[in-house]
């Protein structure tokens, strides 16, 4: 029988509660009722039958399935070749995690709270690569700025010396879910991006630019915020320099424009093949035969 349905919401941090059965349940000693939904937050208490079962619930980062998400099938390719750091690190989970609250003689969680935790199981889990912003957005070590509306985070494989993502709490998917409705919200995460330039030591003497990869790798809406000196180990191959260099990546304006002119943002065919296109300095847009050359090259145009 089915005591409880638990819903996560991945980016306010919040789990829905839903008492299915007759067993009373509570959060925070407040009894919730049969067919009755509360919210959890992180931290609070939640009790199943008669204050038997008390349980936290926290958002956390499950490492023990290293690539297995990546591995499983074919799907799971990202159209965006990942760099070395970036194949190596473990495959991300967001776990809803139930932590027993009890005494030191308690007998081990994973054998104890098997039978609750499995029937009050939730239905989410955000461990495929392609979420990993999902989760290091809620991360408050990884937030350099956050405000009603978005948060900023580093890039975890930064391809400049500077480069910030700004994503919105609310869950779009990708550009393609964009639609008039989300202008304002744009245009606020194109401000709060220019703020970070503004607030950054380097922002007077680096050249930056905001925008988006037209096919985005990871889901959740991000804008790039990223230095022009594109000087960075994790900057590692044609991929990574065509995706911020050529027209792949589109300034945060001209998608605030389409969006106000069409209402949605069309991404024009072909547009992954920019990727494969030489390697093209994009200040002085000389040709350069490799990724070491291109980084030489790159130097000759640094202030310092
Ligand atoms: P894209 O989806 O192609 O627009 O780019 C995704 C960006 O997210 C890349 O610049 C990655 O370096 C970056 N990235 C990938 N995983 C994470 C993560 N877990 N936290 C922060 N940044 C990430
Ligand atoms: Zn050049």
């Amino acid at each position: 029988m089915l005591l409880l349905e638990l819903r996560a919401d991945c980016n306010k941090g919040l789990i829905s509660v839903k008492q299915l059965g007759t067993n009373p349940t509570s959060v925070d000693n407040v009894v919730v009722g049969k067919g009755n939904q509360v919210t959890l937050k992180p931290g609070q208490r939640l009790h199943m039958v008669n204050q038997l079962y008390p349980y936290t619930v926290s958002f956390s980062e499950d490492t023990s399935s290293p690539t297995s998400a990546r591995e499983g099938s074919k799907s799971n390719k990202r159209p965006l070749q990942r760099d070395e750091g970036e194949k190596e690190s473990p495959a991300r989970k967001v776990a809803v995690s139930s932590h027993r609250e009890r005494e030191a003689d308690d007998p081990p969680l994973a054998e104890k709270a098997k039978p609750a935790s499995a029937e009050v199981e939730p239905s989410f889990s955000a461990g495929h690569w392609n979420q990993g912003l999902k989760v290091s957005m809620q991360d408050p070590k990884l937030q350099v700025y956050k405000d009603e509306k978005v948060v900023v985070i580093k890039d975890k494989y930064p391809k400049a010396r500077h480069h910030w993502l700004v994503l919105p709490w609310e869950s779009i998917p990708s550009l393609k879910a964009l639609r008039l409705k989300h202008c304002d919200l744009l245009k606020h995460m194109q401000h709060v991006g220019g703020s970070m330039v503004q607030q950054c030591p380097d922002g007077q003497k680096l050249r930056f630019r905001l925008g988006y990869h037209a096919i985005p790798s990871m889901s959740h809406v991000h804008l790039h915020v990223i230095s022009q000196d594109f000087d960075s180990p994790c900057l590692k191959n044609k991929k990574h320099w065509n995706s911020f260099t050529t027209d792949y990546f589109i300034e945060s304006e001209d998608v605030i424009a389409m969006l106000e002119r069409d209402g949605k943002v069309a991404v024009k065919d072909g547009t992954s093949e920019l990727l494969k296109l030489p390697l093209r300095c994009h200040v002085c847009h000389k040709e350069q035969a490799t990724i070491p050359k291109l980084k030489d090259h790159l130097k000759t145009h640094l202030t310092s």
